[in-house]
């Protein structure tokens, strides 16, 4: 039988003739493009890569160090500086940039997905996305998500939708968040704390980032907490132990911490990562109204290539002020977290 060839994807914007001049590497590149990297991306949709920086009207800066990147963005700044130049972009405004049109695809999902990303999460997302879910009687499909999860008859719905449309493009559960994260970037006004929970997924474990979303469901919270422009702060109740709790915050600097009741560092920090208690923190203030989910993002983004503090002022500050608050001595109210504020997270 004849492998099935993967769906051209149009692109949300013509690349047809622009010019795009490449740095440092990639960290990240998804699978779903169906192609090597970028520059095999842009070519397969009629741009050109350019070896320079004068005469590009992009300049895509990967995550990763790379010859002459840094001259690259001087040269950019420099030409920038004279009214002229390319429009500088990161990873993820590189990826926002290529991303594919969705407007009315059909997305099938077959088996169940990950605690955190269950319930109505993903049909929200594809549905926000101004794509279609279909029901798995359907006939057209340009999506199949196969969730890790067990469902009765999920093979044999498999091979059906492979036999029957055979333009059909299937998707894990990775694959289809890496599609949907790069339809909405940051810089958007409708960057909402849905968008913040799937970029989340990406600069941390993405387990972490679901325990959190999960533990949002399953109870309400009362998030003690400090937000400014600049920062953020608060205290989080453990679920599993009954008078534990957690101060965590995270700033514009990148630098974060989480601590417990006795300053230790959180052991949710393994591998320098965001802990499940500061994603509880983001999303619960996020989907409050109280932080900005570009701001919150900014700050995971930077923060991502950094490791947590292991001493810290703040987390000492935040456990005082919660002590205090909890023997009546200052006045500091909680923010309370509705479980159905995150059932399409
Ligand atoms: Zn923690």
């Amino acid at each position: 039988m004849k492998k099935p060839k993967p769906l051209a994807l149009d692109l949300q914007e013509d690349l047809a003739g622009k010019k795009f001049a490449f740095f440092g590497a990639f960290a990240r590149w998804p699978a779903t493009f169906g192609v090597k990297g970028p520059r095999e991306h842009v070519t397969r949709h009629g741009a050109r890569v350019v070896p320079r920086v004068p005469g590009a009207d992009y300049l895509v800066l990967g995550d990763k160090p790379g010859p002459g990147k840094k001259a690259a963005r001087d040269a950019a700044a420099r030409l920038q500086a004279k009214g002229k130049g390319p429009r500088v972009l990161d990873e993820r405004e590189f990826l926002h940039l290529v991303r594919p049109r969705l407007e009315g695809r059909r997305f099938l999902f077959a088996g169940g997905f990950s605690r955190g990303l269950d319930v109505d999460g993903p049909a929200a997302m594809v549905e926000a996305a101004g794509a279609v879910v279909v029901g798995p009687e359907a006939t057209e499909v340009d999506f199949l998500v196969v969730g890790p999860g067990r469902q009765k008859g999920k093979a044999d719905l498999e091979r059906r939708v492979q036999a029957t449309c055979p333009e059909v493009r299937v998707l894990d559960e990775e694959q289809f968040v890496a599609l949907l994260a790069c339809v909405r970037r940051p810089q958007d006004a409708q960057f909402d704390v849905r968008a913040l929970a799937l970029h989340l997924r990406s600069l941390t474990d993405p387990k972490k980032v679901e325990r959190g979303v999960q533990m949002l469901k399953q109870q309400s919270f009362h998030l003690y907490s400090e937000a400014t422009p600049r920062s953020v702060g608060g205290i989080v109740k453990s679920q599993t132990l009954e008078d534990a709790f957690y101060a965590c915050w995270i700033g514009d600097a990148g630098r974060f911490g989480c601590f417990d009741a006795g300053l230790q560092p959180c052991m949710g920090q393994g591998g320098g990562e965001i802990c499940k208690h500061l994603v509880v923190l983001m999303l619960g203030l996020a989907a409050a109204g109280q932080l900005d989910p570009r701001h919150a993002f900014e700050w995971a983004r930077i923060a991502a290539d950094q490791w947590p503090l292991d001493k810290s002022p703040e987390g000492a500050e935040l456990l005082l002020r919660y002590r205090a608050a909890q023997a009546g001595e200052v006045d500091w109210r909680p923010t309370e977290t509705l479980p159905e504020d995150y059932y399409a997270l």
